[in-house]
């Protein structure tokens, strides 16, 4: 096809998580989504929204999300973007910063779809490893490349680095460092002072795990001014439509049920993490809503298996680094309870 640009023509694509076509036959825990329902006052805004008006374009620039975000945040609305899905941020921040045959880095194990969108961009992928203790191995005294994408919790391995570490990380770097909290929600910790602190930091969110709206697709970055126009600039200008608009801004307005099902996740993490200790499995200790369990014979394959015929659907990496393990999406207690019976049956 010699149409194509000559990346495009031999990158592999990213292989996103599988998402049945009979979903309630599963118990599905393999795409880190929340088990409980988004706010009912999400649900509310939506219904209120299906009207009349989708006749019309959405607010181009997602201003009432945006203000929720700042005013929960303690940010100017001008240092918030939202966004349709993290992803689109993720995108667009190489695509802003990294030209073609230039750096961008990120560790390895982290969010493997950094390195498809820096394919497509046709700039350097270069990734740092980690120790056994999660410490970045080689990490240079200045890092000279475009951007760093610090997964942090990490995904898969559910790792943090507290906010004073990824500080010191964001004064060796020449670029931007991307702090990608998709799943700080859900650790006790997070990277946003340091945004007001560093103008090279930028923090990405998701609403799709911990608020439960994967399906509305929606996500926001907290920024300097400057980083935010920029991004405002390369978007596409009807990035969120108007459901997913009324959806962020009524998610974000309702921490106190963000709480409530954090405070669900969180302790079926813990009590499920202890479980699968006493069963065998190696656990490093998770801030995300999922775990990376090693199964006793260090087999991910032969468990992922073994439990997709139980009709539970896990996440399983052939990469050499994680084949010995699982990722398993924290569910209701009721579904890691059953994953838990499964786990001890195949043993
Ligand atoms: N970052 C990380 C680390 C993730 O795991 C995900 C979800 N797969 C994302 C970003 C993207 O999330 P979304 O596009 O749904 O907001």
């Amino acid at each position: 096809m010699s149409y194509l640009r000559k990346n495009i023509a031999e990158m592999a694509g990213y292989v996103p998580g599988f998402q049945p076509p009979d979903a309630t036959a599963w118990i599905k825990l393999n795409t880190n989504e929340n088990p409980y329902p988004p706010s009912p006052k999400v649900i509310e805004a939506i219904r209120a929204a299906t009207g009349d008006d989708l006749r019309k374009y959405p607010d181009a620039a997602s201003r009432a999300g945006r203000e929720a975000a700042a005013g929960l945040y303690d940010y100017p609305v001008d240092w918030v973007i939202m966004a349709n899905g993290s992803d689109e941020l993720l995108n667009n921040l190489i695509r802003a910063c990294a030209g073609e045959g230039e750096e961008i880095a990120y560790l390895h194990p982290s969010y493997s779809y950094y390195a498809t969108l820096a394919e497509v961009q046709g700039a350097q992928i270069r990734t740092f490893a980690l120790t056994e203790s999660g410490e970045i191995k080689g990490f240079p005294e200045r890092y000279t490349g475009k951007l760093f994408f610090l997964t942090n919790p990490n995904a898969p391995l559910g790792l943090r680095w507290p906010a004073a570490e990824v500080a010191a990380l964001a004064d060796r770097c020449d670029g931007l460092l991307v702090v990608d909290e998709a799943y700080a929600d859900f650790a006790a910790e997070n990277c946003l002072e340091l945004v007001r602190q560093k103008p090279n930091v930028v923090v990405t969110r998701t609403l799709s795990k911990s608020y439960s709206l994967a399906g509305m697709r929606l996500g926001l970055a907290v920024a300097h001014p400057e980083v935010i126009a920029a991004l405002d600039k390369i978007r596409d200008h009807y990035h969120l439509d108007r459901l997913a608009l009324v959806a962020a801004t009524a998610a974000l307005s309702d921490q106190d049920y963000l709480q409530t099902t954090l405070g669900k996740v969180r302790a079926t993490r813990d009590w499920f993490s202890n479980e699968l200790r006493s069963i065998g499995y190696q656990i490093t200790p998770s801030h995300g809503n999922y775990i990376f369990s090693v199964t006793p014979d260090r087999n991910g394959k032969r468990v992922y298996d073994a439990l997709l015929e139980r009709k539970i659907l896990v996440r399983y990496f052939s990469d050499p680094l994680l084949a010995h393990g699982l990722r398993i999406s924290i569910g209701t207690r009721e579904e890691m309870e059953k994953t838990l019976q499964a786990l001890s049956a195949i043993g």
